[in-house]
């Protein structure tokens, strides 16, 4: 740092050990592509489906205080402070801007994807929410050490976790700081909500592989799950690694089995309203009236009701569950 810099002066760079390190260099790596290249991609009928779940599950929960199905009897001046931990590139910033909410405070392990984060917010045409972006390991430090007290002063209605807890399971230390962190800035009645891999059904697909099965895999042409171990670890550290393509390259992630999730959430507070498989999303708000026609403005499905994704990714959509949790 030259002399002449007031900055302030900055922690040297975390260093990171074990399955995280490559978890950050893959999302560090992962280029941020424009929106037209974004639309090549050969799974995007499955990356909509994905961002159609994740705008269901913000707006029915992203104004706690009001019972709404819906966002459109949402009136009124901007309003709600929502935590995103592990916010990636930024991927649901213009979900919040639909949501009117008032002010974001954002973090992720990988600093190259907050930066861009940040700048996809600074790019919002309009009217825009205050938001704050930083680096953090949130299931290794407490949030204080990104936000200085000031911004931790007024808690967070929402707090959410969108296809990243997972990673928090390979130990109960990493589960109860990423818990920790969610929960105790987070008022009483506001929402813990978030999108996680389907453990019983990645349990039961280990389980249904020949018992003499060396390769301890399976998948389609979309998605591919590797354990390295037929051994059900009792709660935390059942690694198997995922690869999607286009998206994630065979990384390690941790089974994160529900009951012991609901269990160790109660102890910070935090109790489960709602939890199903992305199939069942679907099921139940396909014919709503504003989540219907949102899918054909997310491209989810055309104005014929045809669905942009393929059999293996309409299969590898139903990996993953969208759950929320109320704190009281
Ligand atoms: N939530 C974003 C979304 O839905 O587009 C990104 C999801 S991406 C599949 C998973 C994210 O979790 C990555 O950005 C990764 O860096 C982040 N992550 C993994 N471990 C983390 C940790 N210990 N602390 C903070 N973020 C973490």
């Amino acid at each position: 740092v030259p002399d002449d810099d007031d900055s302030p002066a900055q922690p040297p760079p975390k260093k990171f050990a074990g399955d995280v390190v490559k978890v950050v260099e893959h999302y560090n790596t992962r280029p941020d592509v424009g929106v037209k290249q974004r639309l090549d991609s050969p799974i995007i009928g499955l990356k909509h489906f994905n961002n159609w779940v994740k705008s269901v599950l913000i707006t029915r929960f992203a104004h706690p205080a009001l019972s709404s199905h819906s966002s459109s009897s949402r009136k009124g001046p901007p309003s709600g402070k929502v935590l995103d931990m592990g916010c990636g590139k930024g991927g649901d910033v213009s979900k919040w801007v639909k949501a009117r909410i008032k002010e974001l405070l954002a973090v992720d392990i990988a600093g190259v994807s907050v930066d861009q984060a940040r700048s996809r917010w600074e790019t919002i045409r309009g009217p825009r929410f205050d938001a704050t972006f930083a680096t953090l390991d949130c299931y290794s430090e407490p949030l204080s050490k990104a936000f200085p007290p000031a911004k931790l002063a007024q808690p967070f209605d929402v707090v959410s976790m969108q296809f990243c807890m997972h990673y928090a399971f390979e130990t109960v230390q990493k589960a109860r700081c990423m818990l920790d962190n969610a929960s105790r800035w987070l008022r009483s009645g506001g929402v813990f909500l978030g999108t996680i891999p389907n453990a019983e059904q990645l349990l039961e697909r280990l389980d249904g592989l020949p018992p003499d099965a060396e390769d301890l895999s399976f998948g389609n042409s979309v998605y591919k799950i590797r354990f390295e171990d037929r051994v059900r670890k009792p709660v935390f550290g059942h690694r198997y690694h995922f690869f999607l393509q286009d998206a994630v390259g065979d990384i390690p992630e941790y089974i994160v089995r529900w009951d012991s999730f609901v269990q160790l959430a109660a102890e910070y507070g935090l109790h489960p309203i709602y939890k199903e498989e992305f199939h069942q999303v679907f099921a139940e708000h396909q014919d709503h009236e504003e989540f219907g026609p949102l899918m054909v403005r997310m491209k989810v499905v055309d104005a014929n009701g045809e669905s942009a994704m393929d059999e293996d990714q309409w299969e590898a959509a139903n990996i993953y569950i969208a759950f929320a949790f109320e704190k009281r």
